[in-house]
C-alpha cells in the first residue's frame, strides 16, 4: 500500500532551498525561516481545510516547522494511535513493527533512499520500527530530524558519506552506533536518548549533541572526536561514560547537567575542554585525564562558573592542571591527589594557577576578551581557595606555595590612590608592605632569607657605628673611637690597619650586642648619630628574627 503513494510530495521538498544545518551548537534546531508553504498544493486554505476533512489530502504532518506537508496517503491506524491521522511513515500504529506494514515501511524507506541517490532522503519525523542498519553505507543526505526510533536502532558499523542530522530525534529504545563512521558533521541536537546509547564511534567532522537529553547512561567511552565536540546543555540523567574517549579538538560542555558521576578517566583532551556553567549533581572525578591540548597558551579545561553539588567528592587524580582555570567555581573542598600536576613558578617560589598567566602575560590577554576580565582579586580568591583545600588536607608544602601566589596577586593588585599618591601606587609593588615581606622572607615561606639579612645587617651596622665613633663603657670610660682617630697612631700602616680591623672587631661586637638587647655591652656607638644607628638596627634585626620564627614555625608546623 505504501508504494503507491504520490511522489509529488518529495520532488516538491526537493525544489526547496535546503538550508545547510548551522554549526553553532547553540541555535535553535527548528529556526528555519519561514518558506515553502507556497510550495504546497496551492490550494486556499479553506478548500485545504474542506479536503483534509475528506482524508483524501493525505498526511499533514509538516517535515518541518512550518515546511511543506507529508501528504502521503492516511493510514488506517486503530483509533486512539495517532492524534490525527497520518501515513504509515508517520503512524505510531504499533503492528507497524512486523507483518505487511513492516514491509510496506521499509519499502518505502528504501525508496526514498534509491530515489535519493545522492540528494537529499527525507525521513523527518518518521516512526521507525525495530531497525538494523549494520554496516550499512548511507550515500545520501539522510534527514532524520524528529523521528523516532520506537524499538532498538542497530547502526552498528554502518557509515554515512554524508550529514545525517538526528536533530529532536526520540531514540526510545537502545540506539547502538557503535563503530559508525561520521564523515560530515554528526548532528544530534536535541534528540533523546530514552535508553543506553553506544557511541562508539568515530566522529571525522564535528559532533553536536547540544541540548541531547541522556535518560539512562550514556556511552562515549572509547569515542574519537576528530574536529569539535558539543555537548553544551546536554543532559545526562544517568552515568556519562567518556572513558578512554578521545577529543583532539575542543570539547564543549558548557551549562550541560551530569545527574550522575561523570567519567572522564583516561579521556584525551588536545584541545579546550569547557565545563562553563555546567552542573554537577552527583560525585564527579577526573582520573587519569589527559589534558595536553596541542597549542601553546590555550587552557586545558575550564570550571568557570561550573557548580558541584558535591564539591567533596569531586576527585582529581593525575591530572595535569597547569592551564586549568577555577575562576569562580571554587576548588577549596575538591580532593586533588598527590599526583596531580600544577604549574611552577620561576625561581622555585611555588606554585601557579593558569590565571595568573593570563592576567600577567600580554600574549594571552585575548583569552580574557573570550573568557570574561580576570582581575588580580580573582586570582588572589583562586590562591586563597587552593591553599585552603591544602592546608584543610595537611598538606602544607604545597599551601604555603599557593600562599606565595595570593600575596604576589595582593601585592601586584592596581590600587586607585589620590593624584598626590599616584607615584606611590606604583612604587607601592616595589616597596610596600607586601613587597618588602616578599623580599624579607618570600612571604614567610623561606627562613634562609630573612637570616641571611640579618647576617649583613649585623655586618652592617659592624661597618658604620665606627663612623660616628665607638665608645667602650669599660672599665672607665675612655673618648670615642672612630676610622679617622684611629689612623696613624702606629709606626707602620700594617699595623694602622690592624688597628682598624680591631675597631670594626669591636665594633661587631658592638653590633650584636645591640641586635641581642645586650645590657651592659662592651663597645656602644656614640652619642647621638650611634646611638640612632643602633636603634634602627634593633628594629631591624628584631623584626627579621620574627620573620625568621615564623618561616621556621610555617615550614616544620605540623
Ligand atoms: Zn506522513
Amino acid at each position: 500500500m505504501a508504494d503507491k503513494q504520490g511522489i509529488a510530495p518529495t520532488e516538491a521538498r526537493q525544489a526547496e532551498p535546503e538550508v545547510p544545518p548551522d554549526e553553532s551548537a547553540g541555535t535553535e534546531p527548528e529556526a528555519e525561516p519561514v518558506e515553502s508553504s507556497k510550495l504546497e498544493s496551492g490550494a486556499e486554505p479553506e478548500e485545504r481545510a474542506a479536503a483534509r476533512s475528506k482524508t483524501e489530502a493525505g498526511c499533514p504532518i509538516a517535515v518541518k516547522f512550518l515546511g511543506p506537508r507529508c501528504c502521503r496517503r492516511l493510514h488506517a491506524a486503530p483509533a486512539g494511535v495517532d492524534e490525527q491521522p497520518v501515513c504509515l511513515m508517520h503512524s505510531k500504529d504499533p503492528s507497524k513493527q512486523s507483518g505487511p506494514l513492516f514491509d510496506a515501511f521499509w519499502l518505502e524507506f528504501e525508496r526514498i533512499l534509491e530515489k535519493a541517490g545522492e540528494g537529499e532522503a527525507h525521513f523527518e519525523k518518521f516512526v521507525f520500527p525495530q531497525l538494523d542498519f549494520t554496516r550499512r553505507t548511507f550515500k545520501a543526505i539522510c534527514r532524520f530530524d524528529g523521528a523516532t526510533f520506537t524499538q532498538d536502532s542497530d547502526f552498528r558499523g554502518a557509515t554515512f558519506t554524508q550529514i545525517a542530522p538526528f536533530r529532536g530525534a526520540t531514540f526510545a529504545q537502545a540506539a547502538d552506533f557503535f563503530a559508525v563512521t561520521f564523515t560530515e558533521d554528526a548532528d544530534f541536537i536535541g534528540a533523546t536518548f530514552k535508553q543506553n546509547p553506544h557511541f562508539r564511534a568515530t566522529f571525522t567532522q564535528k559532533a553536536f549533541f547540544s541540548r541531547a537529553t541522556f535518560t539512562k547512561n550514556a556511552n562515549f567511552f572509547f569515542a574519537t572526536f576528530t574536529q569539535d565536540a558539543y555537548f553544551a546543555e546536554a543532559t545526562f540523567t544517568l552515568d556519562a561514560n567518556f572513558f578512554g574517549a578521545t577529543f583532539k579538538q575542543n570539547a564543549t560542555f558548557t551549562a550541560a547537567t551530569f545527574t550522575q558521576r561523570p567519567d572522564f578517566e583516561r579521556a584525551e583532551f588536545h584541545g579546550t575542554a569547557d565545563w562553563r556553567h555546567s552542573r554537577f549533581l552527583d560525585r564527579a572525578e577526573f582520573r587519569h585525564t589527559k589534558f595536553k591540548p596541542k597549542e601553546e597558551g590555550i587552557p586545558s579545561a575550564i570550571f568557570s562558573l561550573a557548580k558541584f553539588a558535591k564539591p567533596e567528592e569531586v576527585v582529581f587524580d593525575d591530572v595535569d592542571l597547569s592551564r586549568a582555570i577555577f575562576l569562580n567555581c571554587d576548588p577549596s573542598e575538591f580532593w586533588f591527589t598527590s599526583s596531580v600536576r600544577w604549574a611552577k613558578r620561576k625561581g622555585n617560589r611555588g606554585l601557579k594557577v593558569f590565571e595568573e598567566d593570563i592576567l600577567l602575560d600580554p600574549k594571552l590577554a585575548k583569552l580574557q576578551e573570550e573568557y570574561g576580565p580576570i582581575d588580580h582579586g580573582a586570582v588572589e580568591q583562586i590562591y586563597h581557595q587552593l591553599k585552603k583545600n591544602y592546608d584543610a588536607r595537611l598538606d602544607y608544602r604545597k599551601a604555603n606555595d599557593f600562599h606565595f601566589g595570593e600575596m604576589e596577586m595582593r601585592r601586584l593588585e592596581v590600587r586607585t590612590y589620590p593624584k598626590l599618591l599616584k607615584p606611590w601606587g606604583w612604587l607601592r609593588r616595589w616597596l610596600g608592605p607586601e613587597a618588602l615581606y616578599r623580599w624579607a622572607s618570600n612571604y614567610g615561606n623561606g627562613y634562609v632569607k630573612p637570616m641571611l639579612w640579618l647576617l649583613g645587617f649585623l655586618v652592617l651596622f659592624a661597618v658604620l657605628f665606627p663612623i660616628p665613633g665607638l665608645e667602650s663603657g669599660q672599665p672607665s670610660p675612655t673618648p670615642a673611637e672612630n676610622y679617622l682617630s684611629v689612623w696613624n697612631q702606629q709606626d707602620t700602616w700594617t699595623d694602622n690597619l690592624w688597628t682598624e680591623a680591631k675597631l670594626v672587631g669591636d665594633s661587631l661586637i658592638a653590633s650584636i650586642d645591640t641586635a641581642a638587647f645586650q645590657r651592659n655591652p662592651e663597645y656602644t656607638p656614640a652619642y647621638p648619630w650611634g646611638r640612632v644607628l643602633a636603634i634602627l638596627e634593633s628594629l631591624l634585626t628584631s623584626t627579621l628574627f620574627a620573620l625568621f620564627l615564623l618561616a621556621i614555625r610555617r615550614q616544620f608546623r605540623r
